[in-house]
Formats: C-alpha cells, sequence, structure tokens
C-alpha cells in the first residue's frame, strides 16, 4: 500500500499535462506556402459524381467524410474512395449528430445526449467503415460540425482528430454558383475548406470548376491533410 502511495505520488510529479491547445478542433493548417486543403462531406444518402470527376481530373485531394447513413447506402463507392489515392475517409459520425452530453438541437439536428453516446457515435461509424473498406480514419468531424468539450476529449480518446474548416462556400449546399465562387476565393494559405458531396443538384462542382483558374493564377495548390498531421492547428 506505502509502495503504491509512492508510485502514485511519482506519478504526479512525472504527469506532463496535454496542452489544451493540443486538444481543440482543428481548423486549420499552419503553413505560409499557398496550400489549401479541400474536404467533403457526405451527411445522408445522394453522390455528386460531377463534383468527384472534377477533382480527379484536376488531381485534387480530399479528405472525405462518411457519416453511417451515407456508408450504408454506398458501400461499394466508398470502398471505390477509399482505394483511390488522391482520398482520405473521415468519420463523420454514425448518426451525424452533434458531439455533445446534453442534445441541444444545432441545425436541426438533435446532439448525443450523454458520454456513452457520443463515444458510440465516433466508435460505431470507425469500426463500419473499417469493416466496409478496411481503411481506419485519422480524422473525425462532428454531424454539423458542433461538439461539446467533452466531445471533443472523446474524440481525442479514440485516437482520432477532430477537423472542422474555415471556409463553407456552400452554405450546406444553399449557396448559389456565384456566392460558391466568392467564398472559395476569400481562402488563404491553410485554409480548411468544407464542401458537400452528397448533394448531386446544386452548382457545388460548377463553382469550384469556376474558381479554379482564379485560384491557381493565386499560386494556390491543394495538399493532401494527411501530410500535415504536425501542422494543424485551430
Ligand atoms: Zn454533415
Amino acid at each position: 500500500m506505502k509502495n503504491l502511495f509512492i508510485l502514485l505520488i511519482a506519478g504526479a510529479f512525472l504527469w506532463v499535462p496535454v496542452s489544451v491547445e493540443a486538444q481543440l478542433v482543428k481548423n486549420r493548417v499552419g503553413v505560409d506556402q499557398n496550400k489549401l486543403f479541400l474536404t467533403l462531406d457526405a451527411c445522408v444518402d445522394g453522390y455528386d459524381s460531377e463534383l468527384l470527376e472534377l477533382l480527379e481530373k484536376q488531381r485534387i485531394p480530399a479528405v472525405i467524410f462518411v457519416s453511417g447513413n451515407w456508408l450504408k447506402s454506398n458501400p461499394q463507392l466508398a470502398k471505390q474512395l477509399s482505394e483511390n489515392p488522391l482520398f482520405t475517409l473521415g468519420n463523420h459520425g454514425y448518426h451525424h449528430r452533434p458531439l455533445t452530453v446534453d442534445a441541444p438541437v444545432v441545425y436541426g439536428i438533435r446532439g448525443t445526449g450523454s458520454p456513452e453516446e457520443a463515444r458510440q457515435e465516433v466508435v460505431k461509424n470507425q469500426q463500419l467503415i473499417t469493416r466496409l473498406t478496411g481503411a481506419e480514419p485519422e480524422f473525425f468531424r462532428a454531424g454539423t460540425g458542433y461538439y461539446d468539450d467533452t466531445g471533443v476529449a472523446i474524440v481525442y480518446q479514440q485516437d482520432l482528430i477532430p477537423v472542422n474548416f474555415t471556409v463553407t462556400p456552400d452554405f450546406g449546399g444553399t449557396a448559389s454558383e456565384t456566392v460558391i465562387v466568392e467564398q472559395l476565393l476569400t481562402a488563404r494559405p491553410g485554409d480548411i475548406i468544407l464542401l458537400h458531396m452528397h448533394l448531386p443538384a446544386t452548382p457545388i462542382a460548377s463553382g469550384l470548376r469556376r474558381a479554379l483558374p482564379e485560384l491557381r493564377q493565386r499560386q494556390f495548390e491543394f495538399g493532401r491533410l494527411l501530410d500535415y498531421l504536425d501542422k494543424l492547428t485551430n
């Protein structure tokens, strides 16, 4: 018992606190170069093939955050995307819920209502992605991108990095092509951009296509987020 006590005391002194900074949701990448980082969310069933074909043609890498609902409707497509070296699958939650402990309603979607429900939201989708595609995502984004502090901690406990965004040009699929172009052109070095990939009847692909020449004119290139793990910041 005395030994255990000594061990606990020693442990208390050896304990190095993880900085709060390191445990926050990551919104951007700390780079000086003109790099941008594209992320796509697949929240519910649907598939914008025009957007994916554009990315392939232009060799633009993207992290694709898939929800459990989307995965269950598109297992073959998920497998194909996971095998494409241009794309990285991310975990967008089993039920696409805000990651919370007291079930607030965010953008009309009820958040998880307890730490256990939040944990299941992360873990069940991670398992589903791995079962259907073999991939083991490193990134998590909650449904609606909303987390409370416990939600963020739960993501880190599962060895995942919560990744949000700094630029969201399509406003959940409601924006016009002109607005999408304007918003894309606000991007600055290191920004993480969110577009939705489950909304084929929107001008998201055409907006991105229109903005690309100007972004290239400004010397922007799209980076692969996995290559910048140590540069992720908020
Ligand atoms: Zn979503």
